[in-house]
């Protein structure tokens, strides 16, 4: 499988030919035979929504865990906030993707993680304006996999049930660790979780040297574009073409 919206909805296809109920973290245990699809997002906004819209696009509902502390994006910003509105107007949920790495005095101390992860989920609540009940974590340590993390009013897709009670897939770094049609059409699985990052999700397929590239590319005509709405005359200063 690529990683084209086409290749997407190709098993989309296979998972509803094979008669799997696409359900999520809440529903699954009404279903003898499901799939959650969980989608990670920690590097752009925007490449999360056209996923979203592709899915509404397919009937299909599914749970975006956003990264609140990436370096790349403002969660408060108005332009960020609309973009969180239109994912979740598509019919999705929206979860707390978390960085354990961002406390390092959390190390090791799931208890101290537990209570950073109860901090960030009131505040991107504060931004949907909406409870925020699932969470996902970002690159996390053995340690915190280990432990299975029972955080209040909050639903881990990292406990121990959605990955034992479930076959997992995951695309992270842009690889497949095994084959996901092949494991779908087996029909092998009664539950699957699938994890899917939507950043390397394109109309057409790139590859990973050429997207990675594309994207820190497209940084400087963003940045300039910012930098326009909040310098009076950037133009004078800074022609646009020069930074291209
Ligand atoms: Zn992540």
């Amino acid at each position: 499988m690529d990683f084209s919206y086409k290749d997407y909805k190709a098993l989309i296809y296979a998972l509803n030919q094979t008669g799997y109920v696409i359900c999520d973290y809440d529903s699954w245990c009404n279903f003898d035979r499901c799939v959650i699809l969980r989608h990670d997002v920690d590097i752009n906004l925007d490449t999360a929504l056209d996923f979203a819209r592709i899915e509404e696009n397919l009937g299909v509902k599914s749970t975006y865990f956003i990264l609140l502390t990436s370096d790349f994006y403002n969660l408060f910003s108005a332009k960020s906030r609309a973009i969180l509105q239109s994912v979740l107007n598509c019919g999705h949920e929206i979860g707390l993707h978390f960085d354990e790495t961002q406390y390092p005095e959390t190390i090791g101390k799931p208890d101290m993680v537990t209570s950073k992860i109860t901090e960030e989920a009131a505040a991107l609540s504060t931004i949907l304006q909406l409870p925020v009940t699932k969470v996902s974590m970002h690159r996390p340590s053995k340690e915190i996999l280990k432990a299975d993390m029972k955080i209040p009013g909050m639903i881990n897709s990292y406990g121990k049930t959605f990955f034992n009670e479930f076959k997992y897939l995951s695309d992270s770094r842009r690889r497949w660790r095994e084959q996901v049609m092949d494991i779908v059409n087996s029909g092998e699985y009664d539950r699957l979780h699938i994890l899917t990052h939507p950043f390397w999700y394109l109309e057409a397929s790139k590859g990973l040297h050429e997207r990675l590239k594309e994207f820190v590319s497209n940084g400087n005509p963003e940045r300039w574009d910012i930098l326009d709405n909040n310098f009076t005359e950037l133009p004078k200063e800074l022609a646009k073409d020069e930074i291209l």
